[in-house]
Parts: structure tokens; C-alpha cells; sequence
């Protein structure tokens, strides 16, 4: 054939039309920080034209052999190129000219204006088609092999090394499809590793559509034996068999009823290789309207240390990896859980700030936090039991969602738990209602009495169920937040902690006990007890509880402790320091405390008043280090 001897004969040269006087410059220059996206570029542009071919074929117009449709990456160190394979549609020569000499720029001068000096690669690519040119972030030479689709299609080769010139040339091609054939420029060579190359596909294109095979080819010299070359050595190619790198069917593609609960869970180990923990359940998000969205959505078990597990969805569009930096698409609280989002209809090429007003992300965020609401309200209702088992581990989200988002909050009074001290669950409604006739105060204020220790609490915790009333168990980093929320949105309710104030005082009632001390005696016994206990951490006071309560009870005054801890949490708010303050409470009705004051000698009445507040500090664990040893030397001579 005449035509072979055309091969690699130059056809014509042109200019690509770009409307500023050199595009490449600016791709490199703007694109900077983010080099290798433009393996993600042109790994799906051979994945819609595979696509798009597999489409022709459904409806009729493409009649030819599919063949195996696949997509492949060849890395070739020797001659420093990387080979980007598909067999896809192709591109004619005519299609070249309209799809990749003409770049669509229109509003060059504008868009330079604005981006000028910003980082962000995202910005640009993909924005004005500039998808293909990305490639020259990385190689000094471009060339497309391409035979298009149609019966008896040319196959043309278009080569570019960077300035705006190019070359056509008619070349032999017997395979459809297309080759990207980029020679990595000196100061890119990471993209001739193949480590580098693996682990870019492994984050972008994990889950194409398409099955995508990355292989190497190296050539050596092996002079062992064979035949030699001019130099002596013996040359041999090495091409490693291609392993296909994706899965095109990710869970989030399939359907819900397809799906069992293994899947999702293995789902879940692919997403997060180095994860051996497993999610508490999913949430398989499937919108068509009024937008795009397919997702799982997984809740993993909520650790103290709340940042490290944050930032773990992952963004896609059309099942190519964009972010996994969703802040701008979801609400903060939802940035806890993992998992997959997937939507052609959220704008990736836009500044961020652009995409937190953009009307379509707004209405993605609000979707999701109602699906997630849903879900959960949904799980309470069909197995409460169920969801009582998991609510430890879904106490911070509930409580961080419900801090964050009043919508979520108001769904979530259905479903939102406290437990009390015997391991039942209730929720706050139920609550109220169950010790409404007990522990409603004279105000008509009820009460829920909660620890966030019950083995430290445990004399108040004991004290409090003795008379009938119910505790809590309260704990975790958002409780004290969680709790003033609480107070706010329900009418006449209030928390206090079991060891906050004495008994009586925790739900005051009308009624109240005479005391056998007079004022003369306390005023006398005061100064005694500041003799033998820091005053400036320790407020004295007397009150009149029953005879069988202990003889100094140790309290923290709940607005005090609140204040100290969200202090810890990083509020300090006006008051600084917040200095640790604790009422002493001495039980005037207690009988030791009347042998106190019947003592003879004030050295007598000293030493009793030291045993008894020692031994109130121990029984809390306040009583530490020196004090502790002489406490112990003082009980031993005792005895
Ligand atoms: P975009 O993909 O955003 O349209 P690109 O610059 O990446 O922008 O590509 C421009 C066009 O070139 C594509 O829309 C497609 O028509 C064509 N093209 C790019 N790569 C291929 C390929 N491998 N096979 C067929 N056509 C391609």
C-alpha cells in the first residue's frame, strides 16, 4: 500500500487556537501544586471515550466488535514515556482539530485576571476543556495516536512539545482507541516510577468504570548470553503483565436490594485498606432529584480523639476520585463519618468559597443531614434494642449534630439517648416524664441527677438511689454542651451532677429539716474547721441533712464545674483561669459532729475535725500524697 510509505511523513502543522498568546505557561505556572492529576485527566478522558463507545454500540450506531474494553497505563523508564491506552472511540482528524486544536478559552483574559497568584489546580483544569492539556505539566512531548471508530477511518498521530505549534502526521494503526503518549519532561521524573504511578491511580482511579491495567516495560542488558548488539551486550525487554488496578462496580453504583450486609461491610475494608475496625451500619444515599448524588455513607465508632477519624469521605464524580476534603459539601458534625460521595452535579472546578454558596451543594448538605437523620430515627423505631446497643458508640455524633444543626436536632429528639445508671435507655422525653413525680423540684423545675463516674461518684450515687431517684450516666468530651442544650430546648428541665451539692439541695423540696446546731455553734466551729483545711479551695458550710447522711459531704457547685470544663475544652471565655473551688458541707444533724462540739479542749475538737474531713477527702479521692501518709500514721495510732 502506498500509504505505508506515508508513515511519519508530516501532513500539515498548525497553531493550536488559543485566544492568549501561550496556553502552556499558564498551565504550568497556575497548575503548580498539583502535577499529578494529570494522570486522573487522562485516565477518564480513555475512560469516556470507552464509555461513549459502548454507548454507540447500545443504540445502534457503532456496528463494529467492541472487544475487550479496557483502559491501559504503560510506564516505559527506558524511553521515559508513559503510555495512557484505550479502546474507546477515537478521534478523526477533524475530530482533533475541533476537540483538541481549538481550545475553548473564551474568557481568557478575564479568568487570568482573576486567578492570578492563586494555587489550586482545580480551578483551572477541566474548567475551559484544558482537561488534555494538563499533560504538558509533566512531558516535554505530547503525541495522540488515535483511529477513530468510523469504517475505514485514517489512523493520525498529533504531536505538540509544549508550544502552541502542533503536527499532524498519518500513521498505521490497527487497534481502535486511542494512545496518549507522554515523554516525561527532566524535572518530572517521580511519573517514571512506578511506585508514583501505582500509588496516583490507586487514588484516583480506584473505582473507574472502565477496567483500567497498569504495566511496565523496561528494556536491559543482560550479557550473559544471546546475541549482542554493536556494543557487545545483549538487550532484552522486560514488559510485566498489566494488573488491572480498579474495581468499576464499587458498591455505591449497585443497588441497595443487590447489596447484603457483608457487601457493604468489605465495601467498606476496600475504601480503607489499613482499617481493621468495622462501621457501626450505612447509609446508602440514592438521589436523582433534584440532583445527582449516589453515596454510602458509613458511622464508624467514635473515638475520644474525634480529629484523627474525621475527613474520610471521599468526593467522586462519576466514580473519578476528586477530594476527599468534603468541609465545603457537608456539615461539619457529618465530616465524622466515612465513606463514599459520588455526584456529577456538585461543581469541582470552583474556588471553595464559591462552592459553600453554590445552590446546589446547599441543597446536597441539607439532603444528607435529613437522610442521616432519617436513618437513625428510622433504625430507634424498627430495633430499639439494636440502637440502644450501638448508642455509646453514636452518643458524640448525635450530640455533635444536634449542637450544630437545628434541623438534625429537632429530628433528633426522637432518637437522642441518656442512660441511667442501671443501663436502661430512655429518651430525654421519656425521662422526664418517668421522674417527673420524684425528683420535680419546688420550682416545678425536674431534675435529672446524672455522674460522669460512677465508680468516683459512687457514695453520692448511692445516697441519691437510696431515696428513689434516678442517675444518669452522662459521659463524653460534648456532654456539659449537650446538656445546656438541653436545658434550653426542654421546657423545665435541668441536669445536675450527683455530687454537685448534698442531697437536699441537688432537688430542693419545701420541706426542710430543723438543725440541732445553733448559729453560736457553728460560728464557734468554723474557724476550726479553716484551721485544718485550705480555705481558699474549700468554702465551709453547715447545713441540716438527715442523721444518716455522712458528717461532711465534699461538693462542686455545677455551674463551677461546667465552667471548668469547657474551660478545659478550650473556652475559657471572660472569666481566665476559672480558680477550683469546693463547698465543704457539714452535716449539723450528723452525731459526730455533736461529740465535736461537746469535745473538752479545742485541741480535742482539732484532731476529731481533722479525722472527719480527711476522711471526706478520701472517700471522693481528694486526699493525696503527704496528707494521705499522715492520715494513715494518725488512723494506725488509733487503733
Ligand atoms: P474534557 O474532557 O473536559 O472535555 P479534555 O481537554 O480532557 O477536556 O478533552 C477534550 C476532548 O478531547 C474531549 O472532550 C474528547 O472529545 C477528546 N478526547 C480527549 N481524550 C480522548 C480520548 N482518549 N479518546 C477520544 N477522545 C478524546
Amino acid at each position: 500500500m502506498s500509504q505505508t510509505k506515508n508513515i511519519y511523513q508530516i501532513m500539515r502543522t498548525g497553531q493550536i487556537n488559543v485566544q492568549t498568546e501561550n496556553i502552556f505557561p499558564i498551565i504550568k505556572k497556575f497548575l503548580y501544586s498539583d502535577h499529578e492529576i494529570f494522570l486522573r485527566e487522562l485516565v477518564s478522558n480513555a475512560v469516556d471515550a470507552t464509555q461513549k463507545l459502548k454507548f454507540l454500540s447500545t443504540n445502534g450506531e457503532f456496528k463494529g466488535e467492541l472487544g475487550e474494553l479496557k483502559v491501559e497505563v504503560i510506564l516505559d523508564a527506558t524511553e521515559k514515556t508513559l503510555t495512557i491506552r484505550d479502546r474507546g472511540i477515537g478521534m478523526s482528524e477533524a475530530e482533533i482539530d475541533k476537540y483538541i486544536n481549538q481550545i475553548a478559552f473564551s474568557g481568557a483574559e478575564e479568568f487570568l485576571q482573576q486567578y492570578k497568584g492563586q494555587e489550586g489546580a482545580e480551578q483551572i483544569i477541566g474548567h475551559f476543556g484544558l482537561g488534555f492539556y494538563s499533560a504538558f505539566m509533566v512531558a516535554e512531548k505530547v503525541q495522540i495516536r488515535t483511529l477513530a471508530r468510523h469504517d475505514g477511518a485514517k489512523a493520525v498521530q498529533w504531536e505538540s512539545n509544549g508550544s502552541p505549534e502542533f503536527t499532524i502526521t498519518e500513521i498505521e494503526k490497527e487497534d481502535r482507541g486511542t494512545d496518549i503518549i507522554l515523554y516525561i519532561s527532566e524535572d518530572s521524573k517521580e511519573f517514571l516510577e512506578k511506585a508514583r504511578i501505582s500509588e496516583i491511580l490507586n487514588k484516583y482511579c480506584k473505582f473507574l468504570p472502565t477496567p483500567v491495567f497498569f504495566g511496565t516495560k523496561t528494556e536491559y542488558v543482560d550479557d550473559a548470553n544471546g546475541e549482542k548488539d554493536d556494543k557487545g551486550n545483549v538487550k532484552r525487554v522486560a514488559v510485566e503483565v498489566p494488573n488491572q488496578i480498579n474495581n468499576p462496580n464499587p458498591a455505591w453504583t449497585k443497588a441497595p436490594i443487590d447489596l447484603k450486609d457483608e457487601d457493604y461491610s468489605a465495601f467498606y475494608h476496600e475504601l480503607y485498606p489499613s482499617t481493621f475496625e468495622s462501621p457501626l451500619f450505612h447509609i446508602h444515599l440514592n438521589v436523582d432529584y433534584p440532583f445527582n448524588l449516589t453515596g454510602i455513607l458509613y458511622f464508624p465508632k467514635i473515638k475520644e480523639n474525634v480529629e484523627i477519624q474525621r475527613n474520610k469521605i471521599n468526593l467522586y464524580s462519576n466514580q473519578v476520585f476528586i477530594t476527599d476534603s468534603v468541609a465545603e459539601i457537608v456539615p461539619e458534625f457529618l465530616t465524622l463519618l466515612h465513606g463514599v460521595i459520588d455526584s456529577p452535579d456538585i461543581p469541582l472546578n470552583v474556588s471553595r468559597s464559591y462552592l459553600q454558596s453554590d445552590g446546589n451543594v446547599k441543597k446536597i448538605s441539607a439532603h444528607i443531614t435529613k437522610k442521616v437523620a432519617d436513618k437513625l430515627a428510622d433504625m430507634f423505631k424498627k430495633d430499639r434494642k439494636d440502637f440502644e446497643e450501638k448508642w455509646d458508640d453514636l452518643q458524640i455524633f448525635v450530640q455533635y449534630g444536634s449542637l450544630s444543626d437545628e434541623k438534625f436536632a429537632e429530628k433528633a429528639k426522637s432518637f437522642a439517648l441518656v442512660k441511667n445508671t442501671d443501663g436502661n435507655y430512655y429518651t430525654v422525653e421519656e425521662f422526664k416524664e418517668k421522674i417527673a413525680t420524684l425528683q420535680t423540684d419546688k420550682d416545678g423545675k425536674v431534675v435529672c441527677l446524672y455522674t460522669n463516674n460512677p465508680d468516683e461518684q459512687f457514695s453520692f450515687v448511692k445516697k441519691a438511689k437510696d431515696r428513689g431517684y434516678e442517675v444518669l450516666n452522662l459521659d463524653g468530651p460534648l456532654v456539659p454542651h449537650w446538656i445546656s442544650k438541653m436545658e434550653q430546648s426542654v421546657e423545665n428541665l435541668t441536669f445536675v451532677r450527683v455530687d454537685s451539692d448534698t442531697l437536699d439541695k441537688l432537688i430542693k423540696k419545701d420541706e426542710e429539716l430543723p438543725s440541732k446546731l445553733t448559729k453560736e455553734d457553728e460560728e464557734s466551729l468554723k474557724p476550726l474547721f479553716e484551721n485544718v483545711i485550705n480555705k481558699d479551695k474549700f468554702h465551709i458550710q453547715f447545713e441540716s441533712m438527715s442523721a444518716d447522711d455522712a458528717p461532711i459531704v465534699i461538693t462542686q457547685p455545677e455551674f463551677i464545674r461546667r465552667m471548668m470544663e469547657q474551660q478545659k475544652m478550650g473556652g475559657g471565655g471572660f472569666f481566665g483561669a476559672f480558680p477550683e473551688t469546693y463547698n465543704m458541707v457539714v452535716n449539723g444533724n450528723h452525731s459526730k459532729i455533736s461529740d465535736v462540739l461537746a469535745a473538752k479542749t479545742e485541741k480535742t475538737k482539732t484532731a476529731k475535725i481533722k479525722q472527719l474531713t480527711d476522711l471526706a477527702l478520701l472517700s471522693q479521692g481528694m486526699l493525696k500524697g503527704e496528707a494521705l501518709s499522715q492520715f494513715i500514721d494518725r488512723s494506725i495510732e488509733l487503733v
